[in-house]
């Protein structure tokens, strides 16, 4: 039998390659070694694992995607982004994730975020595949009809390589609602076909799932929730810091104020506001989601409770816990220092791969518990499986049921990350956790269905 330390020197050549093999790719290998660090007590335990080839099909997305999206501004002028789709893994299901909108896109990006997604919708136990897309697009400061000429323009191409049981994308950064609704127009005007499985995140009243929204936001809270509850600890009465001001931080602070924490901060990139009272919601959705401006605007509104910190980071405001829910390597090393040396008891990661490695490993350190945002935030995919599933029955729950749902699934999450790490020998460490049984039901998939 390979020992551990064998085992890990394997995996460390095979990062190597990695780096080699996808040169300018930093966020991808940061997931990559994120990953492959922690497997190798299940790797070294159980030989099947170890057979040459697994992890390198693994880490080589089944197909890459990169298209021209050529569009016309307001002045009539063409300008032209570049699409992408990472179809990661399908080892599971119809390949599943997100498509994220924003300057910061490129292909180690979705890369990153596609690798993620293979065990995050791995651990939900649902039957998803893992894959992520994207533009280089940056809706900010653009009208309606601009955003929609973009979204006609993207799936002109895209509709070619998705289907309701081959590829389902869905919202991330910069796509919510009203962006699924114009991609979802084109694909069913291009393939004349109503094919409501083909992207969640619909709308009401067209195919979408109640709850889908919240999702993410409510699910990293339950998540939370239980690693509080592991040690003996609730919600209630805990100050709680919250980074961002999207979709997943705003029903992060919906979720913590209804368990009777109080959610102090958002951001966003020109700063942050604090609000010594907890969030006013209502106030922060008028003008994130209707007005889609700016957070100092909920500090000048709001009185004298809140004030914007321009150019500061949510980190610095002494809490229990912390939700890191904007966007990746947002919290790092000096940022993990500070919420330690101010008592922080909990992390919890509503974005993905928001902390850097360096801080994970330093909050860990400090006892503090970790929640990585492939199990944390794993709520969101997991109602967009729920969505599939409605959508397929032609039929459409309840919110109490979707949320029954989503909170059973969180719990499952939960456990079978709690139980893993104390099977691996690393109890409390949810890091290795998500990513051993994670691994282990794609592993087992990819190894029953032969080499391909
Ligand atoms: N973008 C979300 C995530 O990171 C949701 C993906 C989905 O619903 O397919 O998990």
């Amino acid at each position: 039998m390979t020992t551990r330390s064998e085992t890990q020197t394997t995996l460390d050549h095979l990062l190597t390659e990695i780096e080699h093999r996808n040169p300018a790719q930093p966020e991808f290998h940061q997931a990559a070694h994120e990953v492959l660090e922690t497997l190798a007590p299940v790797v070294a335990a159980r030989p099947e694992y170890a057979e040459p080839g697994l992890i390198e099909r693994l880490v080589e997305p089944e197909r890459q995607v990169i298209f021209r999206v050529p569009w016309q501004d307001d002045q009539g002028r063409v300008r032209v982004n570049r699409g992408f789709r990472v179809e990661f893994n399908s080892a599971l299901g119809p390949y599943k994730g997100g498509l994220r909108f924003h300057p910061s896109v490129n292909l180690g990006v979705i890369k990153f975020l596609g690798f993620e997604q293979i065990f995050k919708n791995a651990l939900t136990g649902l039957g998803i595949g893992g894959g992520k897309g994207g533009s280089d697009f940056d809706p900010h400061g653009r009208s309606d009809a601009e955003v929609m000429r973009f979204c006609q323009s993207f799936m002109t191409e895209l509709y070619r390589h998705i289907g309701e049981h081959t590829d389902v994308p869905a919202g991330d950064i910069g796509v919510g609602g009203r962006e699924i609704g114009y991609l979802f127009g084109q694909y069913r005007r291009i393939t004349n076909r109503w094919e409501s499985g083909v992207l969640t995140g619909k709308g009401q009243g067209w195919g979408g799932s109640l709850i889908r929204p919240e999702a993410t936001g409510y699910g990293n809270v339950l998540f939370a929730a239980a690693m509080l509850r592991e040690r003996g600890e609730d919600l209630e009465g805990q100050t709680a810091v919250v980074s961002g001001s999207g979709n997943v931080a705003i029903y992060t602070i919906e979720k913590l104020t209804a368990l009777g924490a109080n959610a102090v901060t958002c951001s966003d990139s020109s700063g942050y506001v604090v609000d010594e009272k907890g969030i006013d919601l209502d106030l922060l959705k008028q003008i994130k989601e209707v007005e889609r401006g700016r957070v100092d605007a909920y500090a000048e509104r709001r009185g004298a409770s809140a004030r914007f910190v321009p150019g500061g980071r949510v980190w610095e405001v002494p809490a229990d816990l912390a939700l890191p829910s904007a966007t990746q390597n947002e919290l790092d090393e000096n940022d993990a220092a500070t919420l330690i040396r101010n008592g922080v008891k909990a992390v919890s990661e509503g974005a993905n791969m928001p902390t850097t490695p360096e801080a994970v490993h330093l909050l860990q350190q400090a006892g503090v518990a970790f929640g990585p945002g492939k199990a944390a935030n794993a709520g969101g995919v997991a109602v967009s499986a729920l969505e599939m599933a409605q959508n397929h029955a032609r039929t459409s729950w309840t919110a109490a049921r979707v949320e029954e749902e989503l909170a059973d699934i969180m719990t499952s999450i939960h456990t079978t990350c709690h139980e893993t790490a104390e099977r691996y020998d690393a109890p409390g460490d949810y890091v290795t956790g998500a990513n051993i049984a994670g691994f282990e039901r794609v592993a087992d998939a990819m190894l029953a269905q032969g080499v391909i």
